[in-house]
This record gives structure tokens, C-alpha cells and sequence, in this order.
């Protein structure tokens, strides 16, 4: 799996995580399965009728943390020190392992890596180990980094700090120099992955008083976690300055959200979750249609999400997409609204 080439044809790159059962699961069906892993780059859904989906790769259960970062995480971080932003997005329904392939394990995580730790534990102790030799194999050059961290979540089409919870619905805005960005959120200068994961613990921390506060489930709104990788060089007496964004993005359940019998404040939601992710969706159509030399009109500007992230989606940013599942026949029909939607996003 580990390809060099991962990005070479295209900006986007779509990938299926398939978890274990679980033991719930187990309980409630046996062994009963909805999918077949047919190679590393096709699955089979079991249902009927019985249909095949092509995907960069599936990784199946027996995919570690690690050798996902390898495939998924690793080419992000070299992206972005060539000065490209990058973005990644973890969708699928509650409890199909979002958080999992992209937080897993981090509390106490702070050294070395637990088997169980996820992509953005992973992500930023590669980007600080490259960092650190860059700046060996400069020694002469005057070079230097900045990394600035920012946690974000969106719930409801409304964007709340969660570095700085006392700040909640923020404004997008768009500036000429600055491009978009979101006035007023916190930012935290990092100089290692330990930094980054004190902010992860606090930030999730933080969403789970934020979701108890407003009533809802952390599983109905979009977490960004942002980096900001700042180069400044000087060479020969002239300074070149270089800025990349990575975006890790725990996006909110893909599940169907009931909008029949709901009403006022819960039919809202409803709404806004269904719009941003099919918005997300289009938005990454028209991303692999651009690689094609083909443009749509993309409604960016229709969900918080696809505004906010809109500098780090097109022109030579990256996106990744895993697109996780369970495997259970009890999730048959989620499983199924998972991967048409994967395949949506790469394939039209
Ligand atoms: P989500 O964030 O999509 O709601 P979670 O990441 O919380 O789902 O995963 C649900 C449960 O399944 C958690 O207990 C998690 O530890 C477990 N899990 C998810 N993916 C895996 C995996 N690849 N290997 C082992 N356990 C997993
Ligand atoms: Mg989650």
C-alpha cells in the first residue's frame, strides 16, 4: 500500500475503512456481514442486489492506525511542506470509527504512539519530525517554521471555538490577503506533537460540555481541527515565505437524519446536516471533475464547512476522504449509502 505515487493523478483520494464487528453487533446478528473485501481496491456489498464498488483502497480490519498513516497521512504532511494545503475528512454513520481513525487513542498519548492512536497524533509527530530535518539539512540557511493550531467545531450552521468556548458563533470572512478564515478563533502557536495532542484533549473536552449545553449529540456536528505551517527561508539575502493549511475534518454521522415528524430547532438540524454533507459531496465531485479539466458551478458558499475550507479545496491542495463502515448486516443499508457516496465523490 505504501505508493509513492498516491497523488499523482489526482488531487482526491477516496478510501474505505471497514471496522471489526462489534460486540453489540455480534450479538444482535452473529457473524452476519453486508460487505466482501475483494481486493485492496474493491469491495463487494452483499445486499441485494449484490453490487461492486472500486475504490483507491479498502482497508479492511486488519489495517493498523499506522499503516493507515502511512497510506493516507504520511503524503498529506509532504504535501504541505512543499507548501500545498491539505485537507481529510473521516465521514460514515455514528460508530463506524470517524473518531477512531482520526483522534483513536490520545489521552496520555503524549511520547511514543499507543497501537490505538489515530491519524492526527500521527500526522503532526511526522510533520514535526520532518521539520526538525529540514532544519538540520539547512544548517546554513536561515530557515524557520511557525505552526499555529486552531479547533473548531460546526453544529447547526454555527461555528463555536473549541479551544475558547466562551466564543461561539464566529463569522467566516474572506479577505484579500488572508483569504477565508474565521474572525476571532483562537490559534495556538505548537512546537511538537505533544502541544497538538493537549489541544486535541481540550478541544474534545470542550465539545462534549458544548454538546451537553445545546442538547445534542457530538455525532451531529463537524470538528476541524486546522494547522497553519508557516516557512519562512532566506537565502542569499532574499526571504521566501511559504504558508500550507491542514485540515483534519471528524465530520458529523452520515446516518439519514429523520426530518419527517421533526420540528422547529431538531428540523433545522436535520436540514443543515443533510445540506453540508451533500454540499461536501459536491464539492469534491467537481474537485475530481477539475483534475479532469472539467469545471460545475460548486455551491461552496451553501455550508459553513465547504466556505470555510474553501482555500484548502482545489488549485493543487490534496483531499483525502476515508470513508468508514461497519460491517455488520445490521448496518446494511448505511453501509450501502456510505460507499455509493464514496463512490459519488471519486467516480461520475
Ligand atoms: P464514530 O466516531 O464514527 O461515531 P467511533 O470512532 O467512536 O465511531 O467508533 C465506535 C466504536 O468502534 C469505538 O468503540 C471504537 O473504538 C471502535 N472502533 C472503530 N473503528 C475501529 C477499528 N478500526 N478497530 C477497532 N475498533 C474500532
Ligand atoms: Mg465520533
Amino acid at each position: 500500500h505504501e505508493d509513492p505515487s498516491f497523488w499523482k493523478d489526482h488531487n482526491v483520494q477516496v478510501i474505505i475503512r471497514v471496522r471489526p464487528l462489534s460486540t453489540a453487533e455480534i450479538s444482535v446478528q452473529g457473524y452476519g456481514k453486508c460487505v466482501r473485501q475483494e481486493s485492496c481496491q474493491t469491495i463487494a456489498w452483499t445486499g441485494h442486489p449484490e453490487s461492486r464498488f472500486t475504490f483507491d483502497i479498502v482497508a479492511d480490519e486488519n489495517v493498523s492506525q499506522e499503516q493507515l498513516f502511512k497510506v493516507a497521512g504520511l503524503p498529506m504532511v509532504d504535501n504541505c511542506m512543499i507548501g500545498y494545503n491539505s485537507c481529510m475528512f473521516a465521514y460514515g454513520q455514528t460508530g463506524s470509527g470517524k473518531t477512531h481513525t482520526m483522534l483513536g487513542d490520545i489521552e496520555g498519548g503524549t511520547g511514543r504512539h499507543s497501537v490505538n492512536c489515530g491519524m492526527t497524533p500521527r500526522v503532526f509527530g511526522y510533520l514535526f519530525s520532518r521539520i526538525q530535518k529540514e532544519k538540520e539539512a539547512g544548517r546554513d540557511e536561515k530557515l524557520k517554521f511557525i505552526c499555529k493550531c486552531s479547533f473548531l467545531e460546526i453544529y447547526n450552521e454555527q461555528i463555536l471555538d473549541l479551544l475558547d468556548p466562551s466564543s461561539n458563533n464566529l463569522q467566516i470572512r474572506e479577505d484579500i490577503k488572508k483569504g477565508v478564515y474565521v474572525e476571532n478563533l483562537k490559534e495556538v502557536e505548537v512546537t511538537s506533537a505533544r502541544d497538538v495532542i493537549q489541544q486535541l484533549i481540550q478541544g474534545a473536552a470542550n465539545r462534549k460540555v458544548a454538546a451537553t449545553n445545546m442538547n445534542h449529540a457530538s455525532s451531529r456536528s463537524h470538528s476541524v481541527f486546522t494547522c497553519i505551517i508557516e516557512s519562512k527561508r532566506e537565502c542569499q539575502g532574499v526571504a521566501h515565505h511559504r504558508f500550507a493549511r491542514l485540515n483534519l475534518v471528524d465530520l458529523a454521522g452520515s446516518e439519514r437524519q429523520k426530518s419527517s415528524g421533526a420540528e422547529g430547532e431538531r428540523l433545522k438540524e436535520a436540514t443543515n446536516i443533510n445540506k453540508s454533507l451533500s454540499t461536501l459531496g459536491l464539492v469534491i465531485m467537481n474537485l475530481v471533475n477539475m483534475s479532469n479539466g472539467k469545471s460545475l458551478h460548486v455551491p461552496y458558499r451553501d455550508s459553513k464547512l465547504t466556505f470555510l475550507l474553501q482555500d484548502s479545496l482545489g488549485g493543487n491542495s490534496k483531499t483525502t476522504i476515508i470513508a468508514n463502515i461497519s460491517p455488520s448486516s445490521c448496518c446494511s443499508l448505511e453501509t450501502l449509502s456510505t460507499l455509493k457516496f464514496a463512490q459519488r465523490a471519486k467516480f461520475i
